[in-house]
């Protein structure tokens, strides 16, 4: 028998049937009616699940390329700019700003923290910034941000907004107009249920404006005034990922025929479920509890024990992928994705092979807890 594998990480995610199949058909070319007619639906859908009138444009690149392009595309080098992070995504935008020669100021919160308003004020009250750099789900600690009240004190100071939503988008609310974020990035392989390849980033008339200003940091393929242009006349700037494209409109139908309310209300239920089977099990949430981290749950290593360990035992005796901790956290936690193409059972098969890696380490946890208290808070 093969060896059954199970994806239980917050990137790459599973992909479903229906999708794996509209990937599967032959190529088509970019410049014909068929493929014109899925991708004009594909970026009007894109904009409903983005909550946005802007518009949203793709890049084959992984998210990072979208993030890339929210700071070359509307900064010139020696620009003040802030950075607000509290992970290693957050501090991604700074190395990317650093790499422009942009001017940076870096609020470095903790890994593990929430980012405080209050900070964001407190530095924007000395020197204004052209941009604000945010992350709205901090994959590599579980935190999620308050997304709508950091863009508020952006935007009393006149800075434009800039999003991380990379792991976000599709699993918890994300109001792209409403809470006046100017860009919005997302990465394909999240919760938006394909293979990794696709960036997808919504540009404001303010992000446009400043995109088309001159002196902006060079990129000759992630321009946006290209591939906006190339949006108005129905088309791509260069050669599209063709296959990911075509999956991406289908795995967006099938998220907004499901309903994104629904979505939302189920993602925090797996988030609730996996929190509770940890918490049974005997071991210490790293990720808060709450119902708005619902992205990835993150629990600390037991004492003495290699989180690496943990997750490699997993991986290699039930292939159950899960992840560790990245930069100063590997080692010490242990996570848990459920964003996309994820239901329950999902959730109490990575606490199963948990459960069952701990007790062959030696662990004192507490046996057969996890699945009934997961199933209890799932319900409830
Ligand atoms: C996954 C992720 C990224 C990086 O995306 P890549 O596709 O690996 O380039 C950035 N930010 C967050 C919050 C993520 O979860």
């Amino acid at each position: 028998m093969p060896e059954k594998k199970y994806m239980m990480t917050p990137g790459p995610t599973p992909v479903p049937p229906e999708v794996l199949l509209a990937m599967a058909e032959p190529i088509i070319h970019h410049r014909g009616a068929d493929f014109r007619r899925a991708f004009v639906e594909c970026s009007d859908r894109l904009k409903e699940v983005f909550k946005t009138k802007n518009d949203v444009i793709m890049f084959a690149a992984s998210g990072t390329g979208g993030m890339d392009s929210a700071v070359s595309n509307i900064n010139a080098p020696g620009d003040r700019v802030i950075v607000h992070s509290a992970g290693n995504f957050g501090e991604r935008w700074a190395k990317i700003a650093t790499t422009y020669g942009l001017d940076v100021c870096h609020i470095k919160e903790e890994w593990g923290a929430t980012p405080d308003p209050a900070k964001l004020a407190d530095e924007l009250k000395k020197a204004p910034a052209k941009v604000v750099y945010l992350t709205h789900s901090e994959t590599s600690t579980g935190v999620v941000a308050d997304i709508q009240a950091l863009a508020a004190v952006a935007k009393e100071h006149g800075a434009l907004v800039v999003v991380d939503c990379i792991s976000s988008l599709g699993a918890i609310p994300v109001e792209t107009d409403a809470w006046s974020l100017d860009v919005v990035v997302a990465g394909s392989q999240k919760a938006l249920m394909l293979p990794p390849g696709l960036a997808a980033v919504s540009i404001s008339d303010a992000a446009k404006a400043a995109s088309e200003e001159p002196g902006r940091c060079p990129s000759f393929f992630l321009n946006w005034p290209a591939a906006l242009k190339a949006l108005g006349n129905e088309t791509t700037a260069f050669t599209p990922a063709v296959t990911l494209v075509l999956g991406m409109n289908v795995a967006l139908g099938m998220i907004l025929d499901e309903g994104l309310e629904k979505r939302f209300e189920n993602h925090a239920k797996l988030g609730r479920a996996c929190r509770a089977g940890i918490k049974a099990m005997g071991l210490e949430l790293f990720s808060p509890d709450e119902d708005r981290s619902a992205v990835v749950t993150a629990a600390k290593a037991p004492e003495g024990i290699d989180g690496q360990k943990i997750v490699g035992t997993m991986r290699d005796k039930y292939a159950v992928q899960i992840v560790g901790g990245q930069g100063v956290l590997k080692g010490h936690i242990i996570r848990i994705g459920h964003i996309g193409y994820y239901d329950i059972f999902d959730i109490l098969t990575a606490l199963s092979a948990l459960e069952l890696v701990l007790a062959d380490m030696g662990v004192e946890i507490n046996r057969g807890a996890a699945v009934t208290s997961a199933l209890a808070a799932f319900e409830q």
